[in-house]
């Protein structure tokens, strides 16, 4: 016994020259587990969540299209906002997302996605990148996704989420969206999640014949409205009454 216990004591000497005895490694051993274990659990139990969103929120409300329905259940909507606000991430309505801008609400960003008739060739022009939730979905069914943002910071940020996400065909610039990115043109869809007051000509300019743009416009409360362009002529269609923050006018200089 006493002899075992001296072996034991000195096994734990042994041990404890790297700072490491055997009950030490075995607590951390567990604590790691724990901690992991609880990462994991989250990461159920935000996807339980989602998967409910696109249920009752997405497909509930007559969104149909199944490769939207598809990134809408696989996208982490939760990493697109702060800390405190994971837990209402799939709630039914738009999140604050600094700067006095918002992540939409998860049926306009289907709804949105679905108008615009996204096939896996698609050039995609987005206004308004904000937290890059939509372009994350747009992402994962267009080619490419060239998406503009008039605050530099969030900009950032989003590229920073884009890239944990490996949205690689994501393409970020800082710039006023009003101009459109003419030297990426022409797009084969444009989706704008900021309201101007009338649709801005460049933006037409830039999409390719046979092309849509999905766009709400109007000062405080907003028409959705689909445009196609086909050769010369464009049409309007009315989809939803919404409600964006505006579309705002980056100064020159
Ligand atoms: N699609 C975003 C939601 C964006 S909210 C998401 O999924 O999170 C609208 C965004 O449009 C804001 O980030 C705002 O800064 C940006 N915005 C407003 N006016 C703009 C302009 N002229 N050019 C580019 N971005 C603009």
């Amino acid at each position: 016994m006493v002899h075992g216990d001296v072996e034991n004591r000195g096994a734990d000497k042994v041990q404890s020259c790297c700072g490491k005895t055997a009950r030490n490694i075995r607590e951390r051993t567990i604590m790691r587990t724990d901690k992991s274990n609880g990462a994991q659990e989250a990461k159920n139990r935000f996807r339980t969540d989602r998967l409910r969103m696109v249920e009752q929120q997405i497909r509930g409300r007559g969104i149909k299209d199944p490769h939207v329905l598809k990134a809408m259940e696989e996208v982490p909507r939760h990493l697109f906002v702060a800390p405190d606000d994971q837990s209402s991430a799939y709630d039914d309505n738009p999140l604050p997302i600094g700067y006095g801008q918002t992540i939409s609400q998860p049926y306009i960003v289907a709804l949105m996605t679905e108008t615009l008739h996204i096939t896996a060739h698609d050039r995609v022009l987005e206004i308004g990148t904000g937290s890059g939730y939509q372009s994350a979905i747009l992402s994962r069914l267009a080619k490419d996704v060239f998406s503009i943002e008039s605050i530099a910071p969030l900009a950032d940020r989003a590229r920073l989420t884009l890239n944990d996400l490996a949205c690689h065909n994501v393409h970020v610039r800082v710039s006023d969206g009003y101009e459109g990115w003419p030297d990426k043109a022409p797009f084969d869809g444009v989706i704008v999640t900021a309201a101007p007051e009338t649709v801005p000509d460049e933006l037409i300019e830039q999409v390719a014949d046979g092309g849509r743009i999905v766009i709400p416009v109007g000062l405080h409360y907003q028409e959705l409205i689909l445009l196609t362009k086909e050769r010369t002529v464009v049409r309007s269609h009315k989809i939803a009454d919404v409600r964006f923050v505006p579309m705002v006018r980056k100064e020159k200089g």
